[in-house]
């Protein structure tokens, strides 16, 4: 099993590393060749304005897209996550489009740029998750057919939808990584 980290912008190096504690093998993501090699992918945060256009430059969109409507799992965190929804408020920036979500980015306003939480995730077990948001996005709506998996005061900052995961935090800064094994659970279904 290997899990591609797209390696264009942001925090793709602190995933590899979360990958590694968890003894998962991982490889940096820049081109169509690399991505076929992988089973399943991290879209990491960093801003997703500018992950998007380096996608479009880098010749990823469409094959990422294939890959994730043929059952690749992926998981997007804080600008990945915005990268992975369908619809993101007031704005046309490219983006995979690939779940069934609303988001809205930099959710929290500027005097909160960053912050940490202890979240209830209930399929992650009892014990409260840390998580780091740094300019964080949330997510406004879910279809039916999104399982929400965690939310910060009413808001939504968790959920999948099928192979889909997505997270509006940064869950590869801290040492927890029950969120990265629960990923790489889902890859293991996928190719079993
Ligand atoms: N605010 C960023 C964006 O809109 C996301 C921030 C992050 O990934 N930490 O892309």
């Amino acid at each position: 099993m290997l899990i591609g980290v797209l390696a264009l912008q942001g925090a793709f190096r602190e995933h590899q590393q979360a990958l590694a504690a968890c003894g998962a093998e991982s490889i940096q993501v820049r081109r169509p060749e690399e991505l076929e090699k992988v089973n399943g992918l991290i879209i990491p945060g960093g801003e997703s304005t500018t992950i998007g256009k380096l996608m479009m430059e880098y010749a990823l969109i469409e094959p990422i897209k294939y890959r994730g409507e043929k059952g690749m799992p992926i998981f997007g965190t804080c600008a990945g996550m915005i990268l992975l929804a369908k619809e993101i408020e007031g704005s046309e920036q490219p983006r995979l489009g690939l779940m069934n979500i609303k988001v809205r980015r930099n959710a929290y306003g500027r005097q909160v740029d960053s912050f940490e939480e202890d979240l209830n995730i209930p399929v992650l077990g009892d014990d409260p998750f840390r998580a780091v948001f740094i300019r964080a996005p949330y997510i406004m709506e879910v279809a039916p057919g999104v399982e929400v998996l965690a939310r910060h005061e009413e808001k939504i900052v968790c959920a999948r939808e099928g192979t889909f995961l997505a997270a509006a935090f940064h869950p590869e800064l801290t040492s927890d990584g029950r969120l990265h094994m629960y990923f790489l659970n889902m890859v293991k279904k996928s190719i079993a």
